[in-house]
Order: structure tokens, then C-alpha cells, then sequence
């Protein structure tokens, strides 16, 4: 048996680094806001896309981010020795994770309850949302006192609303099998009508509870009242914080690992690799780019379908000349998170191309193109694990079986840039309460760390077309 590494403080403390990061982005504005607040931190400047944005502006050995609609995010850093024409070294993940999102007229009641009527957003396990304490958070946009309608973001972080189960006495089938309405039996109960004040009552909005309205706008400050409130977007999500689970803590037991796991690593694995001052020789420019909208296809303006890291990428290069050389001197990773083998579910897996918890970054492989990893690509992901000494693994989905995919086949598509899926090995994809190891975070920012770090070099020694 093969031993890995065993939890070293580094390891451990980038596994609570990254539960502190999920604990603390309910939904991908959150994931948006704490990244630009990260990529500050560590001295990139935010550009606007309404400003000129062309390689003369900027500069070499400089880090920069652009946002699109406060949920998606491109951060770059310019090699030193970077001119247009030259590649770019690309990680893209996604900012969103299958939820429940309130409808625009959400007040529904019944039997005295106050109920929420929400709508299903990606491809959830959905009967996971049942008997949870869930919170709700997202962006309200809010009329201040000059006229201006601004974003403010929301977390109402305590258990606010629950889907409970029927009583097991009232449906003996329920072990056997569970089914239910989306529409009629998945409505959330926010609270008692009995409960309600006076001032409550005597509030009327056709749309939504002013109950609730009032909570959303005491969260967001005294200065907001329920009727400065201009619209929301807001969704449920897991109200039980993230963390390490598992007799030796090997595992993370968090929501939203899918992909704010991924999106965690391409962010830290970006500023890793500005260490030891590499960027000063660098001939490319290096970027994380995490889009919305990934869990219901990425066609948005924002989603990895839009011309957002399209119109970057063209931007920076300068000219259309320079950009196509550009495209065919890059190479794009597409980081989603991948299955780990289930003990208790093993036969549903390839029996000798499967992942396992804290082994490694996982190459995820499927000749019908569903991921884009070609022998290109694993010419430079070896490389890059040899250099870091970080495990990575392979996936095959079983030929008898569905198989997923990612934003990486549509940026390959879009773009021409060679691209390769990959992404840590996690359980329960797309419930409400998902796992992955501990261990993994770190082996995965040391393995793109060192792809940010040496790809130029790759670069030159891979020959594939030239
Ligand atoms: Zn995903």
C-alpha cells in the first residue's frame, strides 16, 4: 500500500483556511466579494470592463481582476517578460452550486404557516434539503437616499427556514422509497402567522412576507428600509458551518464543495505562485477566471459561455493578430470538483480508473470529449506534479454509465486554447451536505501552483503543433 503524506500543520491549516472561505460565501456574490477582497489583499487592483483595457495600460510583473455582475471573476498577473502574442496559463472554475432560489412573488401560507415558495436552481439532491436548518443570503438591491440603486449582499446567518419530512407513521413507505412534489411538497416553513405582530399584519406586500422583508433590511443596516428594498436574488443554502470531519479529521464535511472547492485552490494557488518572485520571468500571463452559472448550462453573460474571458483575453493581447497566437501558445484547465470512489456504491464505478479521498488532484478523462484531458495535457500536468511532488490520479466514468461534464468543453471550443479537466475527488456531489479529504486542498494548490509557475517552460519543450 502506497502511503501518502501525512497531515503536516501546512496541509491541516489550508483545509481551514478553505472552510472559513465556504463558511463565509452563501452564494456566488459572496464567493465574488471574498475573492476581490483576496486578490486585494494581495495587491491586484480591479479594473472596471467599462475602461479601456489594453496591454499598454498594464503592467509587466502587475496583477489585475475584472468582475461581471458581482458573480463572476477573472484575476490575471502579468509575466515580466510578457509581450502580445505570447500564452496565456489558464485555471477556470465556477462560482455556483446547485440551490433553492426564492420565486419573485414567494409569500405562500397554509395551516397557519408562513411558507417560501421557492425555485430549483441546477441539478441538487434535492430530498438531501429535507430536515435542515437553512439560511438564506444573496444580493438586494437597494435605493439609497440620492437615487441610486446599489448592490448590497445579505447572509442571514442563523436557521431560518425548514422542509420538514412526513412523519414516518403517516408514510410507512418512506424508507423504501421517497419521492415527492417539487412544487406542491418542497415549500420551506418560514414561521407561524400567530407569531406575527401587529405592524406585521398591517403591512401588506403582494410579493413577499414583510416579515421578512423587514429582516432582510435590519441585516443590511439602518439605513435600509423594507421599501428601499428595489428587488433581490436570494437563496437557501445548509445554515451548519463546514468542517473537518472523520477519526483522524481527514475528511471536510462542508456545502457547496462543488466547486467552491476548486475556486478556493485556483485562487490560492494563483498568489502561491507569485512567490520566489517567478513572475519576474515570466513570458505569460497567468489567470484564474470562475464564472457563474456553470449548474444550469454557463449560457449567461456571465457564464463560461458569455465572451467574458473571451473579451479579456482579446483585450490584454491587443490586436486579433496577437490574439490568435496567443490562443495557440495557452493552455486552459477546466478545476471542477471529481467523484471519489463510494465504499458502499463501488460497483457504479470503472473498477481500475477511479479517484480515493486525499490521493490527489484527479485527471478526469472520457474519450467522448465530456472532460478535455488528451495526452497533451497529462504531458503537462505530470510535469507539473513531478516539480510539486503533489499526487494526482485519473477517472474513467463506466461505460454503462452517465457521464458529467464541465465548463471545460465549452472554453476549449470557444477559445482554441488545449485544454485538460481535473479537480479534488469528493461523495455526495450536488447534495445539500457534501465530503471530500482534508488533504487534498493542499495537494492541489501545490500542483497548480507549480503549472502557474513552469508552464512556460512546458510550453517550449511539448510539441504538439508548431
Ligand atoms: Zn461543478
Amino acid at each position: 500500500m502506497q502511503l501518502y503524506g501525512k497531515m503536516t500543520a501546512a496541509t491541516k491549516s489550508r483545509a481551514l483556511e478553505f472552510l472559513k472561505f465556504v463558511n463565509s460565501s452563501p452564494t456566488p456574490y459572496h464567493v465574488t466579494k471574498n475573492l476581490a477582497e483576496y486578490y486585494n489583499s494581495h495587491g491586484f487592483q480591479y479594473l472596471s470592463e467599462k475602461q479601456e483595457l489594453s496591454p499598454s495600460l498594464l503592467k509587466n510583473g502587475k496583477s489585475y481582476y475584472v468582475v461581471r455582475n458581482q458573480s463572476s471573476i477573472v484575476a490575471f498577473s502579468i509575466g515580466g517578460k510578457w509581450k502580445p502574442g505570447n500564452g496565456f496559463s489558464i485555471i477556470a472554475t465556477h462560482t455556483d452550486s446547485p440551490t433553492l432560489r426564492l420565486k419573485p412573488k414567494s409569500k405562500k401560507s397554509a395551516n397557519g404557516y408562513m411558507q417560501i415558495g421557492v425555485e430549483q436552481y441546477g441539478g441538487g439532491i434535492w430530498h438531501s434539503w429535507f430536515d435542515r436548518d437553512l439560511s438564506l443570503a444573496g444580493r438586494v438591491l437597494v435605493q439609497e437616499d440620492d437615487g441610486r440603486v446599489v448592490q448590497r449582499n445579505v447572509h442571514i446567518d442563523r436557521p431560518l427556514v425548514r422542509i420538514p419530512t412526513l412523519a414516518i407513521h403517516l408514510d410507512r413507505s418512506a424508507n423504501a422509497s421517497f419521492s415527492f412534489n417539487m412544487e406542491t411538497e418542497f415549500a420551506p416553513l418560514l414561521g407561524l402567522e400567530q407569531e406575527l405582530s401587529k405592524e406585521e399584519v398591517s403591512e401588506d406586500n403582494e410579493a413577499h412576507h414583510p416579515a421578512l422583508l423587514s429582516l432582510i433590511a435590519s441585516e443590511l443596516g439602518s439605513d435600509v428600509s423594507p421599501k428601499s428594498i428595489v428587488d433581490f436574488e436570494l437563496i437557501l443554502g445548509d445554515y451548519e458551518k463546514a468542517r473537518l470531519g472523520g477519526i483522524h479529521e481527514e475528511f471536510v464535511f462542508s456545502p457547496r464543495l462543488d466547486n467552491q472547492g476548486m475556486t478556493f485552490s485556483a485562487s490560492r494557488s494563483l498568489i502561491n505562485s507569485l512567490s520566489e518572485n517567478s513572475l519576474e520571468d515570466d513570458p505569460c500571463i497567468r489567470v484564474v477566471a470562475s464564472f457563474d452559472h456553470e449548474e444550469i448550462g454557463s449560457v449567461s453573460a456571465q457564464g463560461a459561455e458569455s465572451n467574458f474571458l473571451l473579451s479579456v483575453l482579446e483585450r490584454l493581447s491587443g490586436s486579433m493578430e496577437s490574439y490568435y497566437s496567443s490562443m495557440r501558445s495557452s493552455f486552459l484547465i477546466s478545476a471542477d470538483m471529481a467523484h471519489a470512489i463510494h465504499p458502499n456504491y463501488s460497483s457504479k464505478y470503472e473498477s481500475t480508473n477511479y479517484a480515493e479521498l486525499n490521493k490527489g488532484t484527479v485527471l478526469k478523462i472520457n474519450a467522448n470529449q465530456r472532460y478535455m484531458t488528451n495526452a497533451h495535457g497529462m504531458a503537462i500536468i505530470k510535469r507539473a506534479s513531478q516539480l510539486s511532488k503533489a499526487p494526482i490520479q485519473v477517472f474513467v466514468v463506466r461505460n454503462d454509465s452517465p457521464c458529467g461534464s464541465t465548463i471545460g468543453p465549452k472554453l476549449a471550443a470557444m477559445t482554441g486554447i488545449p485544454t485538460l479537466d481535473l479537480g479534488n475527488p469528493m461523495l455526495s456531489m450536488h447534495s445539500c451536505r457534501e465530503m471530500c479529504g482534508t488533504k487534498d486542498f493542499e495537494y492541489s494548490v501545490q500542483l497548480l501552483s507549480a503549472f502557474f509557475q513552469n508552464f512556460s517552460d512546458m510550453e517550449k519543450h511539448i510539441v504538439i503543433d508548431n
